[in-house]
């Protein structure tokens, strides 16, 4: 069966005016295509163009072959440094591989006091601890974290609610500081709460161990009390007369200018 590539001698700089370099294309619709390379440069087409294109017959000197060039889909004899240029902008869009990546959430547990009516995460009730992580996890966890070269390291807890799993966030953040002592890396750490089981316990932690708080609050009063939703003990203790219900906007408000403020929930 005949091979759908061209044989590698095709790619090779010859008599042409012009080489192609590397890029993919797709069709957008009946008359038009697409054509993107590695460094995000794209160009639309129509099937004739295209085709002129990979045939190497385009004709030169028109805006259509100048677009094509300075965005490094050709090269001709008249652009030496294309491929340099290529390479630079290349290592620039690529820069964030070298230092990998520093920001490692830890999904502490899948417990939460809220039902808020857009959760995307697989809330459990608070009861279900067989949802949370385990300390023998977390200390995986912390190793796999410690395995990324990156210079500055941010550890975010996450959940469901991750205060209700507050023991573990205090063996994680000694366990990492433990280990930086040795690691020397710039360590930081959040946790993105609905704030709602905050204590003296947890904020004086906070404050020991210089770590970010990230809440969200829904839009205006009226709109955060209708989504986000609180259930179960809390709710209890604000309400003794019902089970369910709303946690009102103003403890979250009248705390969140200590805090970083993110929409949606965390
Ligand atoms: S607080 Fe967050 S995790 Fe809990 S129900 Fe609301 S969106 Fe889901």
């Amino acid at each position: 069966m005949a091979s759908i590539f061209k044989a590698a001698e095709y790619f090779l700089p010859a008599d042409e005016a012009y080489t192609l370099l590397p890029f993919r294309f797709i069709r957008l619709d009946a008359g038009r295509y697409v054509a993107v390379n590695e460094v995000g440069e794209w160009q639309t087409l129509t099937r004739p163009e295209l085709e002129s294109l990979v045939r190497k017959e385009l004709p030169g000197n028109t805006p259509f072959y100048y677009s094509l060039k300075s965005k490094h889909f050709i090269q001709d004899r008249d652009s030496d440094v294309a491929l340099d240029l290529l390479a630079l902008k290349m290592r620039t869009k690529r820069h964030r591989i070298a230092e990998f990546t520093s920001l490692h959430m830890f999904v502490v547990t899948l417990r939460c006091n809220h039902s808020c009516k857009y959760c995307q995460v697989s809330r459990q009730s608070e009861d279900r601890i067989a949802f949370d992580m385990t300390a023998a996890m977390a200390d995986k966890a912390i190793d796999f974290t410690f395995c990324s070269p990156a210079k500055a390291i941010k550890i975010e807890f996450q959940g469901g609610e991750p205060l209700l799993n507050f023991e573990l966030i205090k063996h994680i953040i000694l366990k990492a500081e433990d280990r930086n002592k040795a690691e020397r890396r710039h360590l930081a750490f959040v946790i993105a709460t609905n704030l709602s089981v905050l204590s003296e316990e947890i904020l004086n932690f906070c404050k020991q161990h210089d770590i970010l708080i990230s809440t969200s609050l829904d839009g205006p009063e009226d709109l955060h009390n209708a989504t986000s939703i609180i259930c179960g003990s809390l709710w209890a203790r604000h309400n003794s007369s019902s089970q369910c219900g709303n946690l009102t906007y103003e403890p979250i408000w009248a705390c969140s200018g200590s805090f970083v403020l993110r929409s949606p929930c965390k």
